[in-house]
């Protein structure tokens, strides 16, 4: 028996204890295809949302997770990313010096 860590629910955590609430992913269907789902999927809703060290966000509510295939996990999460770049205000993208002007004489 391993004491539980003090502190907030990490990352794995909050995965097991999806599986233990759930049960595994793969016995359920992927939400967006119906075929057999490989992943929980955090559907990052939380307003008391988690980040681990690496920049994943989960969440500690089980309800918060739905069962995915590996390509529709990929699909949303992708979407998500490229939303959270297009929405964020970024600078001005630098200019590439694609080539040199010769002065003319
Ligand atoms: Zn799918």
């Amino acid at each position: 028996m391993t004491p539980r860590r003090p502190g907030p629910i990490t990352y794995k955590g909050a995965h097991r204890r999806v599986g233990r609430r759930r049960g595994r992913a793969r016995d359920h269907g992927c939400v967006d295809c119906g075929g057999p789902a490989r992943h929980w999927c955090y559907t990052h809703d939380d307003p008391a949302e988690l980040e681990d060290g690496r920049g994943y966000e989960y969440s500690p509510d089980p309800q918060r997770y739905e069962p995915r295939c590996v390509s529709c996990h990929k699909h949303v999460d992708l979407a998500r990313l490229e939303g959270r770049v297009l929405t964020a205000p970024s600078p001005a993208p630098l200019q590439p010096m694609l080539w040199i002007e010769w002065p003319t004489v």
